[in-house]
């Protein structure tokens, strides 16, 4: 069987998932949902999609009527994840939706609610979650080649451009670098430490107010507590280019990944030595994988679903609420 996929939002990510995906075998491309009429004419050009398995954002609910559609990839601005997953779910069809799921703890279990009511499948777009570097560092860890691990650091930013583009508006975005980046650096500490957070301290910093405006983080810092006795150090911005690395250490080894999240080749090593595995295009290994579970019931190694999600937004409120109190916060997920 075959995942047929519509895509929601067709902006760079969607094109790069959509281009991804031509090297499926599990999931194919079968429709769009767009507010722009000339991009949904190039898409159906370009990837043969019919007139009928194409929508707009006022009329996408009657995708419940399309047999030929099974999930819907949301890969919309941040604040839209929320209101368009619901009405998808409601549609009667399977969601993936892009990190971050949405804006805050609250709004991502209503979500996860929503699907559940409408017994639809939700996953969240974590791509490194089946990644070969990435996978190979947590099978070691699981094997124990780390010792008991201690502490993780994670670097995630780079320097945003145009001052104008919704990643910079508090309203469609629902905050700055560590909605955008740096929960690769959270949700990396999660799964490279292998354990769920207790409690989070946070510091902001900003050099720039006209760029970043209120309520939009230019650069946050974060440690995280782990109930094993891990701390994890991590650094979210929006003001440098080429960071991208993660360091986790533990009583008898390391490991080492630079770039750690990025698109390109992922590179590592560890005290074994370099980390030698396939390097892949993680959207398509991402979509292959995600029909897997959808369609097969496939258990990832790492979980995409959107109890997923909301762990790493429920950090995240308490990260801002960190920077914001310059308290410790108790986490309990
Ligand atoms: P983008 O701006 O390139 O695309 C967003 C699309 O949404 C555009 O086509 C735009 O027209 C459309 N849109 C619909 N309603 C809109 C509205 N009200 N305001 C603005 N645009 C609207 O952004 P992107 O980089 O493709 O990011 C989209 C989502 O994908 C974000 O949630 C982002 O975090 C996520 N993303 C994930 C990854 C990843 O590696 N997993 C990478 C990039 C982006």
């Amino acid at each position: 069987p075959v995942l047929r996929v519509a895509i929601m939002g067709l902006g760079s990510y969607g094109t790069r998932v959509a281009e991804a995906m031509q090297s499926c075998k599990k999931a194919k491309l079968v429709g769009v949902i767009s507010g722009t009429p000339s991009k949904i004419k190039d898409w159906q050009q370009k990837y043969n999609i019919p007139e009928k398995n194409c929508y707009n954002y006022e009329n996408f609910d009657k995708i419940k009527d399309n047999p030929d559609i099974d999930a819907v990839y949301v890969i919309t601005p941040n604040a839209l994840h929320h209101p368009q997953v619901i009405r998808v779910a409601k549609a009667g069809k399977h969601v993936i939706c892009e990190k971050p799921m949405a804006l805050n703890a609250k709004e991502g279990q209503e979500m996860v609610g929503a699907c559940k009511k409408a017994n639809v499948k939700l996953l969240v777009g974590y791509r490194m979650h089946f990644e070969p570097h990435t996978l190979e560092v947590i099978r070691m860890r699981n094997a124990g080649e780390f010792g008991k691990i201690l502490f993780f650091q994670g670097l995630c930013g780079f320097r945003i451009g145009d001052p104008t583009q919704w990643r910079l508006n508090r309203q469609l975005a629902g905050g700055g670098s560590l909605m955008d980046i740096g929960i690769y650096a959270l949700n990396g500490a999660r799964y490279m430490i292998g354990e769920d957070p207790v409690w989070v301290t946070a510091q902001e910093t900003k050099t720039d107010h006209q760029k970043f405006k209120e309520g939009v983080d230019e650069t946050i810092q974060f440690q995280l507590g782990f109930p094993g006795g891990a701390v994890a150090s991590c650094l979210s911005t929006y003001s440098m280019n080429n960071l991208d690395k993660f360091f986790l250490n533990g009583e008898k080894g390391f490991a080492e990944m630079q770039p750690s999240t990025g698109y390109g080749p992922i590179k590592g090593r560890t005290n074994k030595g370099e980390l030698k595995q396939p390097i892949v295009v993680h959207q398509t290994l991402q979509m292959e994988e995600m029909a897997g579970i959808i369609l097969e019931g496939k258990q990832p190694v790492v979980p995409v679903d959107g109890e997923e999600g909301v762990r790493d937004l429920k950090v995240m409120d308490a990260i801002y609420e960190a920077a914001k109190s310059g308290k410790k916060i108790a986490l309990k997920l």
